[in-house]
């Protein structure tokens, strides 16, 4: 079994590259970040300078794995045709930034259909991303990974079979792949915390979307109960997940190069939630090689 590849959502604040030195300040092989802020359509043009600065200083930093997030204004599922096109745009945005920085996965939350219907949704995403394709075909290199959904309002991805059904709908399927977020899957139904429930899940996801077609976890534990289809993420071991639905993943070595990110609630001013939620998960680690190099002598410290 290889090493993990573990980290956290890491700020952008004065430039993309930061992101890279917030990350390995804290130990972390593996980051995710937005290639602007979460809050614009798009983006102002990318940086030159800034790129440089990531070229330089990734293979430094020990960064091994880099996703991005898609901002949440995006609605690909969208019925309205405004909203849809302001969405195509935002989200060729992504791929485009994504590319110039070298980062192979955007991760995106596939939308909400709005009253459409959950096939129509579907539907759209799909047309939105083979459209994207054929007018990117510098972008490649990038593939978008539908986020799996806890289900709220009218959102689209909260099954697995939804994921595969999408995916389907996409013509060029090297550019299309998942992310599953425990918080979500937790609360869309999926009961992954007990040995037997983990062992369905994986089961199902190999038997809807294919295990190879996950290329990203989200570590996110769940203020809400299962089944809830409400999507609040809280601190790792303090919420309906748990412990042992970690213990699970972590060990298993079918995710071997798969990064496992928080999105867990940060401090006012500093990463120092990451730190305690990481420490958390590295308990859980089985065998200590395959603890991060940079989280290795954690364990000898006072919890
Ligand atoms: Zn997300
Ligand atoms: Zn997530």
């Amino acid at each position: 079994m290889g090493v993990l590849l573990l980290g956290a959502h890491m700020s952008i604040a004065g430039g993309v590259s930061r992101a890279l030195e917030r990350g390995a300040a804290e130990g972390m092989n593996a980051i995710q970040l937005f290639t602007k802020s979460s809050r614009q359509w798009v983006g102002p043009p990318i940086n030159p300078e800034d790129v440089a600065r990531w070229n330089e200083l990734r293979p430094r930093l020990g960064i091994q794995a880099v996703v991005s997030h898609a901002a949440y204004l995006i609605n690909l599922a969208s019925p309205k045709d405004d909203l849809w096109e302001k969405s195509l745009a935002a989200h060729r945005d992504e791929l485009e930034r994504a590319h110039a920085y070298g980062i192979p996965h955007v991760v995106l939350h596939p939308g909400s259909h709005t009253g459409s219907g959950e096939e129509a949704g579907m539907a759209r995403v799909a047309e939105a991303l083979n459209r994207l394709h054929q007018e990117l075909p510098h972008c490649q290199d990038v593939r978008t990974l539908l986020e799996l959904m806890a289900g709220q309002g009218s959102v689209v991805g909260y099954r697995l079979e939804q994921l595969a059904a999408m995916m389907e709908q996409v013509e060029d399927s090297s550019r299309v792949g998942v992310c599953l977020d425990t918080c979500h899957a937790l609360a869309a139904g999926y009961d992954f915390r007990t040995e037997e429930g983990y062992a369905a899940f994986v089961q199902a996801v190999e038997a809807t979307i294919g295990l190879d077609r996950v290329h990203c976890w989200h570590f996110n534990d769940s203020q809400h109960p299962l089944g809830s289809r409400k999507d609040r993420h809280t601190h790792i071991g303090q919420g309906q997940v748990g412990l042992e639905g970690f213990r699970h993943i972590l060990n298993d070595p079918r995710w071997d190069g798969i990064p496992m990110l928080l999105e867990t609630p940060k401090d006012k001013d500093g990463d120092g939630k990451d730190h305690a939620n990481l420490r958390r998960l590295i308990e859980l680690v089985a065998d200590p090689r395959r603890i991060p190099p940079g989280m290795r002598d954690w364990l000898a410290e006072p919890s």
